[in-house]
């Protein structure tokens, strides 16, 4: 796929040298979402190091490079992250181009600061290329606005476990409660039910709406709209696996309205204000 002419701002795009990493991020996973510094990048690579939630199809916009499969999923020991740190050490001493490739954005739940730090430590130059993050773009996929003025005037994003795979011990479940509307939760399927109950002590209401979208962006995109008290029931009973990201908060209705996927397979908008906002969505 070529790159269209670099804009007059810009001179030229950026090239790949020998000895460089490029620290990548691809997108939740249609392809359609990678950046054009990120197509770039895939075309000049002589490696790609990706990870597992990278969609492997894209691999094919790096026709020359050797592929290399650094996945891994889910707590596991951080001895691992090292490995593959210094693994892009000794590619980048080898003389090779090398593009680390990472699900969504590399700086977000991504370990990508980590790869980075250790690539400067032993004086590998790096360029990082941000990419879509799951918990924005994979719920505008399921039509869920990651901010809406009529929700929330802030978001957080939350990790539903830490390194040694237990929910993180450092959250503080009642300032996140009460401190933002909204709240987008990485790798919590495991620890739904604890993030819920977590959530409704902290005085969340248990009728709060929430989503769970599975494999976002990808052709197996599933959606499951709940409520935090029903979330981890409903979870189980519905079998669906990880990746997923969790939404809590009322702009999970707003689906209602903007479920555009389901529009463009010819299902009505089940509700055009389901905010009850009784108003045109653009009055003030
Ligand atoms: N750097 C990534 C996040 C990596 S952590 C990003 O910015 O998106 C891995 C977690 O990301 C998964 O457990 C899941 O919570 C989320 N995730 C990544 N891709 C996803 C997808 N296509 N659909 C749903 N969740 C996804």
């Amino acid at each position: 796929m070529p790159l269209p002419p670099a804009p007059s701002g810009m001179r030229s795009w950026p090239v790949l040298e020998r000895g460089w990493v490029w620290l990548c991020g691809a997108g939740p996973g249609d392809p359609g979402l990678l950046t054009l510094h990120a197509l770039n990048a895939l075309r000049q690579a002589d490696v790609v190091i990706y990870d597992a939630l990278v969609q492997q199809d894209i691999l094919s916009w790096a026709p020359k490079a050797e592929h290399i499969y650094a996945g891994k999923r889910g707590g596991k020991p951080s001895a691992v992250q090292r490995d593959i740190s210094l693994r892009l050490v000794d590619l980048s001493r080898a003389g090779k181009r090398v593009l680390r490739l990472k699900g969504g954005d590399p700086f977000v739940f991504g370990r990508g600061g980590e790869e980075a730090q250790t690539l400067v430590q032993h004086g590998v130059p790096v360029r990082i290329i941000p990419g879509i993050s799951a918990g924005i773009g994979g719920l505008a996929y399921a039509g869920i606005p990651v901010t809406h003025r009529d929700v929330n005037q802030s978001v957080t994003f939350v990790t539903g476990h830490d390194q040694s795979g237990n929910t993180p011990s450092s959250l503080n479940w009642k300032a996140l409660s009460e401190g933002s509307q909204v709240l987008v939760i990485y790798m919590g399927m495991k620890h739904a039910a604890r993030i819920s109950a977590a959530l409704i002590e902290a005085g969340r209401p248990a009728d709060e709406p929430c989503a769970v979208v599975c494999a976002a962006t990808t052709p197996e995109q599933t959606v499951l709209e709940t409520t935090l008290g029903h979330m981890a029931a409903d979870i189980e009973a519905s079998g669906l696996e990880p990746p997923a990201i969790l939404c809590i908060g009322r702009s999970v209705l707003m689906r209602q309205v903007l479920d555009w996927q389901g529009m463009m397979s010819g299902d009505a908008p089940r509700d055009l204000d389901p905010l009850g906002r009784g108003r045109p969505a653009e009055a003030s």
